[in-house]
Parts: structure tokens; sequence; C-alpha cells
């Protein structure tokens, strides 16, 4: 188990992704496995930073456990939280203006073999995903 709190520069958002993959090492992962569960954790601290916090400084929580090669990852804001979940999880749906795409919950529901999303508006937000790691057979 590794918990990591980190202020919401997008700096960490490396920091975080980083520390993912050295987490997922043990389990022996794939290309593919690696590039999934960075692109997860680096869709929902983008997330933390760009939506929950804006442009204020706030923390963000990553929690990361196993349990028989599957990964869980929690990531924990403490920002403006989400009003609809179900409807911000849609594909394309965004409220941000600068070019998102409105994709980043439905890469991390494609990357991971399940997704969760807790909110609450002014509380924050929790995201958590799991995926079971290191089943490829080796060629
Ligand atoms: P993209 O990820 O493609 O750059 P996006 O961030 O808008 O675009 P999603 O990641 O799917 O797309 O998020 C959809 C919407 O959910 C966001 O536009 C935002 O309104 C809301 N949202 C997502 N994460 C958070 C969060 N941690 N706090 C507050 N709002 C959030
Ligand atoms: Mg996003």
């Amino acid at each position: 188990m590794l918990h990591l709190e980190f202020n919401s520069e997008s700096e960490n958002e490396g920091i975080a992704r980083i520390v993912t993959s050295a987490y997922i090492m043990r389990f022996d992962p794939d290309m593919e496995e690696m590039e999934d569960v960075k692109t997860a954790v680096s869709e929902a601290v983008t997330n933390c930073i760009v939506h929950a916090y804006f442009d204020e400084n706030g923390k963000i929580e990553m929690d990361i456990s196993d349990k028989e090669q599957i990964v869980k990852i929690e990531i924990t804001d403490h920002g403006c939280g989400i009003e609809d979940v179900d409807k911000a999880m849609e594909p394309m749906y965004t409220t941000g203006t600068d070019g998102r795409s409105g994709m980043g919950f439905s890469f991390m529901e494609a990357f991971m073999d399940e997704l969760t999303v807790e909110s609450e508006p002014g509380v924050g937000t929790v995201v958590k995903m799991t995926k079971k790691i290191g089943t490829g057979c080796a060629m």
C-alpha cells in the first residue's frame, strides 16, 4: 500500500505516473498494461489539476494497493466536485474550454478493468480504478 499527497501542479502529474509505474513493476506488466495504467493515472490527476482546483493550488492524494495482482488506484481531490457524475462520464462531455475533448473518463474506463467515481459538489471527488496486471503470456 502506498499513500502519496502532492500539490495540484502540472509537474506532479509526471511524478504520479512514475510512482505508479514503479509500483506495478513488481507484477511484471507488459508494455500495454504499463501504458494503460499510466494513462489512466495521468487523466485522473490532470482532472484534479484543471477541473477540481482550476488555477488554485490544492492537495491531490493517490493511494495504490494490490491484492492477487489486482492493482487498485484511488485519486482524491478536495476541489469543486462534480454536479452530475453520470453526465461527466459520458464520452465527449466537457466543461473545459481550452480544447479539452471530454475523453478522460472514457480512457480511464477503457484502459482499466473497473472505474468508479464518487463526488460531492464543494467537497471533492474520488476516482477508484482497478486493473489486473501481469496476466499476459510471454512471447
Ligand atoms: P479531457 O480529459 O479529454 O482533456 P475533460 O477533462 O473535460 O477532457 P473528462 O476527463 O472525461 O473530460 O471529464 C469530464 C468532465 O468531468 C470535465 O470536463 C469536468 O467538468 C468534470 N470533472 C472531471 N474530473 C473532475 C474533478 N476531479 N473535479 C471536478 N470536475 C471534474
Ligand atoms: Mg480530463
